[in-house]
């Protein structure tokens, strides 16, 4: 697997592939690779013949106090993963490659509304660093389709929204969360843990999981989440927020939704975990 770091070279590379009329796929990450990144490299491989996974630890996404530069970079390992896991390309440009003018006057994608509410209440800005990065890492490889893990459930939609309103011609695909054998998401951010915290982690997914069968027997919504909060704090999480929402819209839900999710996040540690659940 090549592994570029400047825009000419990627562009070069995927222009050989469009001239062979190959698909591209695109699955952007931070790296410190685990099996969630690999499930979705693994399913870009059924949507084109050439895969490009990126990593870049976008510091616009990262807010003041937040864990930029403690972020785990483990790019020699990532290396292996992506081309024992059927990666074609690695790009993976520094900082002054994707912001040549530094990070603050940089142009901004903002989606409204999607970016400012859960996620987007407690890190202003995340949204915005996140549309921006993946506007341009779609203009740099332009694939014909990318993927993205929903277990970051909000900026998928944010993603979708971005894509849909600017009129970007890819195909964006969500793929399922994978999950530790006791039901943690992966995450780089596990790593943060501590062994003790690594053992309560589990009452994340344990409270979305009540929570969803608590919605499903017609549990009012407002008390489903206070309760799935106090389980939360019952094992020594700091619940940020649990909500139930409309899937397609992060809204509060009404009768006609069809679909709904439970979004939750909590600090445990030096860790903020997110998580999310379909009911
Ligand atoms: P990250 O490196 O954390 O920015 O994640 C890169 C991509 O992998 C994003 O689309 C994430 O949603 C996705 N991802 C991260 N963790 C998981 C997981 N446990 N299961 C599925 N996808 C994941």
């Amino acid at each position: 697997m090549d592994c570029i770091n400047d825009i000419p070279s990627l562009r070069a590379q995927i222009a050989r592939w469009r001239a062979e009329g190959e698909r591209v796929a695109l699955v952007p990450t931070m790296g410190n690779l685990h099996a969630g990144h690999l499930r979705l490299i693994g399913e870009a491989r059924h949507h084109a013949q050439r895969v490009v996974a990126s990593i870049f630890v976008n510091p616009l996404q990262f807010g003041p106090g937040e864990d930029f530069a403690a972020y785990p970079r483990t790019l020699a390992e990532d290396r292996e993963q992506l081309g024992a896991g059927g990666c074609d390309l690695l790009f993976a440009p520094g900082v002054e490659t994707l912001y040549p003018h530094g990070q603050e006057g940089h142009t901004r994608v903002e989606v409204p509304g999607l970016s400012d509410v859960l996620c987007g209440a407690s890190r202003p800005g995340h949204f915005v660093g996140v549309a921006t990065v993946v506007c341009k890492l779609l203009n740099l490889v332009q694939p014909d389709v990318a993927l993205f893990g929903e277990k970051d459930y909000q900026q998928l939609l944010v993603i979708r929204r971005m894509v849909e309103d600017l009129a970007l011609p890819v195909e964006i695909v969500g793929v399922p969360t994978v999950r530790e054998s006791d039901g943690l998401a992966m995450s780089s951010r596990n790593a943060y843990l501590t062994p003790e915290e690594r053992a309560q982690a589990p009452a994340l997914y344990r409270a979305l999981c009540a929570a969803a069968q608590s919605v499903r027997e017609g549990g009012e919504v407002a008390s489903v989440e206070r309760a799935a909060c106090a389980a939360l704090a019952a094992a020594g999480l700091e619940p940020d927020y649990v909500r139930v929402c409309a899937a397609r819209t992060l809204a509060a839900p009404v009768p006609e939704d069809r679909e709904r999710v439970i979004l939750a996040a909590a600090r445990l540690g030096r860790a903020r975990l997110i998580d999310n659940l379909k009911v």
